[in-house]
């Protein structure tokens, strides 16, 4: 990727290093809630967007952490990719009207309390939508190169353009509509609409990377092929398949990697929004 023209976003919140302790925090849900929650409800009504990429982040040794005056290449492409996301956004809303309220993006280090409740970094990235703010640990990309063989920058970036999706999905009540409509579904429908709530927030993160990179030039050859290697390598069954050996569909809360390939190569390709409808769509079952 090239993202020299893009600005760093201010929007960084910087909780690494802190320890959170469930006990100091004032309890919350655990980790393995997190995962139980997002494995057999999808999403739950405290509006916690799990992407359910269990990962085995070590815990960092103490003394570790960034020194003063050190370049911290993680933050600044976390920094770069969200204020890409924020010009991007910022246009498409202004462009319809409206108002983009942008994101806050939490870097933490193996544990954070969100407005979600409490969470381990074991249990991925996430958007809470009580606080509008994206979670992340930076070991993570460590896990999506080496455990989820999902390697390069735009692989990287294609996470953090999937967590802005659902604070856009936020922003325009489409997170809500589903929310409300899953309290009432049997857990086979909720599942579902997870899918199609998850799909278009890939093809959501293509829509960013279509903008940008025809007003920037963010993309480098090779760079569509990382993002979509990352999209098939987390996707519900190739998952399924690494942990337990089978494919269960109904258990599916993220949609197949050829789905999650092919609605965020739509988004890429097309720049078009009206084509990120997953709710209309009839071949997302
Ligand atoms: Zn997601």
């Amino acid at each position: 990727m090239r993202l020299d023209d893009e600005q760093e976003s201010q929007n960084i919140e910087d909780r690494r290093g802190f320890r959170v302790s469930k006990g100091v925090a004032g309890g919350g849900i655990g980790g393995i809630a997190v995962i139980l929650i997002a494995l057999f409800f999808g999403i739950d009504p405290s509006a916690i967007l799990q992407d359910n990429l269990q990962t085995n982040v070590e815990p960092e040794p103490s003394g570790q952490s960034q020194q003063a005056g050190a370049r911290d290449e993680g933050r600044e492409f976390v920094a770069r990719v969200l204020g890409s996301t924020e010009q991007t956004w910022g246009e498409i809303f202004q462009r319809a009207g409206r108002n983009y309220t942008q994101p806050k993006l939490v870097l933490f280090s193996n544990q954070v309390q969100s407005a979600c409740g409490f969470a381990q970094a074991a249990a991925g990235p996430f958007y809470c939508g009580n606080d509008q703010k994206v979670y992340i640990d930076l070991a993570f990309f460590r896990e999506l190169h080496d455990r989820f063989k999902a390697p390069g920058d735009f692989a990287q970036a294609y996470v953090i353009a999937h967590e802005v999706g659902h604070h856009v999905q936020n922003l325009l009540g489409i997170m809500d509509k589903v929310q409300t409509r899953q309290r009432r579904a049997a857990e086979r429908e909720g599942n579902a609409l997870s899918v199609r709530l998850e799909l278009q927030a890939d093809c959501l993160a293509g829509i960013w990377a279509s903008f940008a990179n025809r007003e920037r030039k963010i993309l480098e050859p090779g760079d569509v092929e990382e993002g979509l290697n990352a999209a098939a390598q987390i996707g519900d069954d190739t998952i399924q398949k690494r942990a337990q050996g089978y494919v269960v569909p109904e258990g599916f809360t993220h949609g197949s990697s050829q789905q999650r390939v092919s609605w965020f190569r739509r988004g890429i390709q097309t720049g078009d929004l009206k084509q990120c409808d997953t709710f209309a769509a009839a071949n997302v079952s």
